[in-house]
């Protein structure tokens, strides 16, 4: 498998680059099928450490999915809750959608 630092860098660009094209307001179906996704993706994230927090993290924050704009948030938030295990800066929220909406390189 990819090294964690590559497939994670990846991984952020297609977890952002969904919530920047997820609808402005989700049907229930729409709500339900990405709770299904995100539940599987914490079980199939071939780095099982990076997996296991996720899972955790997701436990004590649960998704919102409701709109564009709060699933944009919660993910960003995800992403800043590995930022800080790791030492690095984390990201200004109220940018998330100004930097994932435009297709841009991870
Ligand atoms: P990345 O963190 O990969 O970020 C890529 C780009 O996203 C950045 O350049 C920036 O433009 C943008 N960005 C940064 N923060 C945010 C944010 N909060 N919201 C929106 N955009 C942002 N690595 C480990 O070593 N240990 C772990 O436990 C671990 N867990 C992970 C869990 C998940 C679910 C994922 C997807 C990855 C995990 N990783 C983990 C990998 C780690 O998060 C990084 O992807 C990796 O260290 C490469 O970092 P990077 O500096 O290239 O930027």
């Amino acid at each position: 498998p990819p090294d964690v630092e590559t497939l994670g860098r990846h991984t952020w660009t297609l977890l952002h680059s969904i919530t920047a094209t997820y609808p402005t307001v989700a049907t229930p179906e729409k709500q339900q099928e990405m709770s299904m996704f995100l539940d599987i993706f914490g079980r199939i994230y071939p780095c099982w450490f990076c997996a296991g927090d996720f899972r955790k993290w997701k436990e004590e924050n649960k998704p919102k999915l409701e709109t564009r704009q709060d699933f944009g948030d919660w993910m960003c938030r995800a992403h800043n809750a590995v930022n800080k295990k790791l030492g690095k800066k984390e990201f200004d929220c109220r940018f998330w959608e100004e930097r994932w909406r435009e297709a841009k390189d991870g």
